[in-house]
């Protein structure tokens, strides 16, 4: 039979006050269910331990909580942990936990599969099969979090926005996940811990701007001419390097942030010397950091990665010019959590 309940999280927060108000529970209960369901990330309305019987009764009537579960997980040799899990209506979607010697970062998805296919990543092979709700963008952080306190002893410190899908193309669902995140009614994470990475949606990053996000924003860029960029990323036919750096000005004059600009490395295509000159010329249009990153060849997949001295030349120049870069070794890569590398390939069959 039809389930008609709808996931309680699903309901932006101040129709569902209206909805329980008008159930007669008073203001306070309303708190104690948010913090039920926000702060303890709860998988079930049972486990409200300081509601009273006939609340939980109603609410179970009324509500689904539609928790993602962590189905497989995978340690990596470097201790990246890449996991698994399975939302409430059957979907697949993975999440990956990297800690390094600074930092403990989760890297999440914000969509089953993607709709866009840049040539580089392995989720770009697979359709979009959903959006998902703030509620499974934040279960991720959450499950991703006890891991780490887990396995290493040490809480999340960073979230990255860089998993399946193109986070700016589930905008509403993102930015309530976002605000959910560093709420102190939430996860109270500091937003300048949390990365946004898109492929650049011009008319959305501005939009981002216009809501005057507080998050770290960063544009997968990997060419700086649009004959290129294009190649490998269909997206810049609609948002072109002209457009995107426009929306870029746009966002920094609204929020005054620096953007970081993603760059992968990908063998005789973008590492020439001229590549690097265009990527400088481009990065000055906005205070930046630039993050060079290695690439990891996917099944199927046209390029191989720059090789050392390659690297190195392109991030000398680079420097020369005095901008902020960073390598960005690649994590991960045993067991294909490694930057564009999720595809839902999860090998293990049980949660560690
Ligand atoms: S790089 Fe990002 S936007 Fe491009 S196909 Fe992969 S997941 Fe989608």
């Amino acid at each position: 039979m039809h389930d008609a309940r709808k996931d309680i999280r699903d309901i932006p927060v101040d129709s569902l006050i209206g909805q329980l108000q008008a159930f007669g529970l008073p203001k306070f209960r309303c708190q104690q269910i948010f913090d039920w369901i926000w702060k303890k990330n709860v998988g079930s309305f049972d486990a409200m331990h300081n509601l009273g019987a006939p609340t939980k009764t109603l609410l179970e009537s009324q509500f689904t909580i539609g928790k993602i579960r962590l189905e497989t997980s995978q340690v990596s040799k470097d201790k990246t942990i890449k996991c698994g899990f399975s939302t409430f209506d059957g979907k697949t979607i993975e999440g990956v936990l990297i800690p390094t010697k600074k930092r403990m970062t989760a890297c999440v998805s914000s969509q089953a599969g993607c709709s866009l296919s840049c040539s580089f990543c392995a989720t770009g092979k697979l359709k979009l099969q959903k959006n998902l709700s703030a509620g499974e963008i934040i279960d991720q952080i959450v499950d991703l979090n006890r891991l780490a306190q887990e396995h290493y002893n040490i809480p999340l410190s960073n979230v990255v926005l860089m998993g399946m899908g193109e986070p700016l193309l589930n905008y509403k669902n993102v930015m309530e996940a976002m605000a959910i995140a560093t709420s102190p009614n939430g996860l109270h994470m500091s937003p300048r811990r949390i990365t946004l990475s898109t492929a650049g949606i011009a008319k959305m990053i501005k939009r981002l701007g216009d809501d005057g996000v507080k998050f770290n924003l960063a544009l997968s860029l990997h060419a700086a001419n649009d004959k290129k960029r294009s190649e490998i990323m269909e997206i810049n036919d609609s948002n072109n390097l002209e457009t995107l750096r426009e929306a870029l000005v746009y966002f920094h004059e609204k929020t005054e942030a620096r953007i970081t600009f993603e760059y992968i490395l990908l063998s005789g295509f973008n590492d020439s010397m001229e590549d690097a000159a265009e990527l400088a010329r481009f990065a000055r249009c906005v205070p930046c950091k630039i993050n060079v990153i290695e690439y990891n060849p996917i099944e199927g997949g046209i390029f191989q990665k720059s090789n050392p001295e390659q690297t190195d030349q392109f991030v000398s120049f680079l420097t020369q010019k005095n901008l902020i870069v960073n390598v960005r070794r690649s994590r991960g890569k045993d067991i294909d959590a490694a930057c564009g590398q999720l595809a839902n390939k999860t090998k293990l069959k049980s949660p560690i």
